[in-house]
């Protein structure tokens, strides 16, 4: 039976995690892992999740089965932070609890595959997992212009004219904030304008909202993507806490799907647990529940927000360092989140291993937090030659 498999590649990142980890070079600098950093390199679990998991280990009456929807009320506090309270309060939006955002674009794609949807528009470029999704679950991927080498921006011209080659009913995936890999985000503008070319080709927007306050803040991170709900019929929003809670490994984050009437949301709501009872019948529960207690508890809340809050002005004010440093780097004190796209090839990400011990993956895209205040001027330096003028 399994003699028909092929080999599979191994994933990129992890050997260039596992690179870095065997290189003894003292000040080897790791810009390739996802995940959020403090200055000293780590990646600390959050304050406010230290005193919840407290709350829970004290206080938890059970660990008997929820459901396939998981712990609704983590998902409809979360809804407040996410859609804002207008949203929130909806009824034809539906939400679920997911093991994080890879499960909620996961369950999203199955539940568009089971409408009838066809095909799926991403941008190039996009999160490498994107693909494999959507195709796994039996759509058409395709992909539309969106990212500009030349200016390091969108090119929103290119991008918005891609879309008329798709057809209505054709799902468009859109990231709803700090854009991995290039950092770019949409402004207010550029949403409206793409809210109406979704609307005048009748395209149905599927938003990856993973990165919640880690741009500009909660509120801004997520205005795209309350206009374009507030805006359109139908819609889907995969959500990850995973890097606003700092709680990866625990897989926390919902699916939100907004119909055009109350009854098909119903009947969208009975699929989405289906779908979730054959995928992994209900989602682990310890982080969800981490989030609940943080959401209803005032103080709690307020806690995790400053915490949110520091981590995003230490990437911003790496931004501002990082940007300084060349002209070719300059857009980067523009774009947000944790990813940048550097202008350099394969040859020149061997190179900065081997001359300078500075660690990302062959398309040369950078975790700004791996940075700190210290090593951010030897990076530069580094990565200079390779830049142009
Ligand atoms: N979407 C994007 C754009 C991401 O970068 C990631 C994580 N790297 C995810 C979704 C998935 O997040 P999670 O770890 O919660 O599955």
């Amino acid at each position: 039976l399994f003699g028909a498999l092929d080999r599979q590649p191994p994933d990129a990142l992890l050997a260039v995690i596992g690179m870095h980890r065997a290189d003894p070079r003292p000040d080897k600098i790791d810009v390739g892992v996802g995940v959020y950093r403090d200055a000293s390199g780590a990646t600390p679990v959050m304050r406010a999740v230290k005193q919840a998991e407290a709350r829970l280990l004290a206080a938890q009456p059970s660990k008997a089965y929820l459901g396939a929807e998981g712990d609704q009320r983590f998902t409809d506090l979360l809804a407040g932070i996410a859609l804002g309270p207008e949203l929130a309060a909806s009824d034809r939006i539906t939400g679920v609890q997911t093991p994080g955002g890879t499960g909620a674009l996961r369950l999203g794609a199955e539940l568009l595959a089971r409408s009838g949807a066809g095909t799926i528009w991403v941008g190039t470029p996009t999160w490498p997992n994107h693909g494999p999704i959507f195709r796994e679950a039996g759509l058409t991927v395709r992909h539309h212009a969106y990212f500009d080498a030349e200016t390091a921006g969108i090119d929103e011209q290119a991008f918005l004219s891609s879309l008329d080659a798709a057809a209505p009913g054709d799902v468009v995936l859109l990231h709803g904030c700090c854009h991995n890999p290039t950092g770019t985000a949409l402004s207010p503008d550029q949403w409206q304008r793409l809210v109406a070319k979704l609307a005048e080709r009748r395209l149905i927007p599927f938003v990856d909202l993973a990165y919640q306050g880690l741009g500009r803040g909660l509120d801004a991170d997520a205005a795209g993507t309350r206009t374009l709900l507030a805006a359109v019929p139908e819609a889907l929003l995969a959500y990850s806490c995973d890097k606003n809670f700092a709680l990866y490994r625990e897989r926390v984050g919902a699916l939100w799907v907004q119909s055009a009437t109350p009854e098909t949301g119903a009947a969208v709501r009975d699929t989405m647990l289906v779908l979730a009872r054959s995928l992994w019948s209900m989602p682990p529960d310890h982080g969800a529940a981490v989030v609940r207690v943080i959401l209803e508890d005032d103080d709690l809340a307020a806690e995790w927000r400053a915490e949110l809050d520091a981590m995003c002005a230490r990437i911003n004010r790496l931004r501002t360092l990082l940007a300084a440093i060349h002209p070719a780097l300059a857009s980067i004190a523009d774009q947000q989140g944790l990813f940048a796209l550097l202008p350099i090839d394969a040859a020149a990400v061997e190179a900065l291993r081997a001359q300078h011990a500075i660690y990302m993956p062959a398309s040369g895209r950078i975790n700004i937090a791996g940075l700190n205040e210290d090593n951010v001027a030897r990076f530069a330096a580094a990565i200079a030659p390779y830049l142009g003028d």
